[in-house]
């Protein structure tokens, strides 16, 4: 198997435009459902690489649903070339990577609950990865970038040395701002019902066009912004 430095590596995510990046082992993803693990997408993985790219906080603020949606799909775009490039050099240093994309597409899908599932759970990944914790509203939350930002993340056949999981409470005991601030009562503090969310956060327009009409959740949590 090749050896890799890991600043290297994780200097390679960076140097692409990754504003953060972490490292987990694969073993450490034992409680993912089966099928859903990094060896189950990619038999000889050894670590995840997972970065994240930080999203504006202006479109928050917008009355009109378009900046942000056009922004975030930008970002998820972005995030697969830094995947793809990424790729395309650790195979030059020797290594096998599998770029998982950022967003769509997935497979796996429950017609009733309206319940799509993407190949791996960034948000999961990142937290394994010590990007952050995952929040109440079901997002990931980093200490800079706060709420504010979008995942990608690489499989390896390499070795690479992790990131400690991030420490501590993700929420306040008694908070419960982004359930309240929902408004189709889509939040328990530990999933997103999809049929619920689904309307606004995946609204298509009459012409077509899929629109994110909803960010309440992500807005409304205190620490959305981070340290910056
Ligand atoms: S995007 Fe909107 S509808 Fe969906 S969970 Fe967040 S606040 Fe609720
Ligand atoms: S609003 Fe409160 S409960 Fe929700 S993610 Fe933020 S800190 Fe956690």
């Amino acid at each position: 198997m090749v050896r890799l430095d890991t600043d290297v590596v994780k200097d390679i995510f960076l140097e692409l435009g990754a504003d953060l990046c972490g490292i987990a082992p694969a073993q450490r993803f034992g409680e993912a459902p089966e099928g859903f693990r990094p060896t189950d997408i990619f038999g000889d993985c050894r670590s995840v690489i997972v970065f994240a790219k930080r999203l504006p906080a202006g479109p928050l603020f917008a009355a009109s649903c378009i900046p942000y949606t056009r922004l975030n799909d930008l970002l998820m775009t972005r995030l697969d070339d830094v995947g793809y490039a990424a790729s395309l050099e650790l195979e030059r240093l020797g290594a096998k990577a599998v770029a998982v994309p950022a967003d769509d597409p997935s497979e796996y899908w429950e017609a009733d609950r309206h319940y799509a599932r993407g190949v791996l759970s960034l948000r999961h990944a990142g937290y394994l990865a010590g990007l952050g914790v995952l929040g109440r509203n079901t997002l990931l939350k980093s200490e800079r970038f706060g709420n504010m930002i979008q995942l990608g993340a690489a499989l390896v056949d390499v070795e690479l040395e992790a990131d400690p999981v991030a420490s501590g409470e993700a929420c306040p005991s008694d908070c419960s701002i982004c359930l309240d601030a929902c408004p189709q009562g889509a939040l328990d503090g530990n999933t997103v019902d999809q049929k619920l969310c689904r309307p606004l956060s995946n609204y298509t327009s009459p012409r077509g066009y899929k629109l994110y009409k909803c960010w309440e959740c992500r807005k409304a949590c205190p620490d959305a912004l981070g340290t910056r």
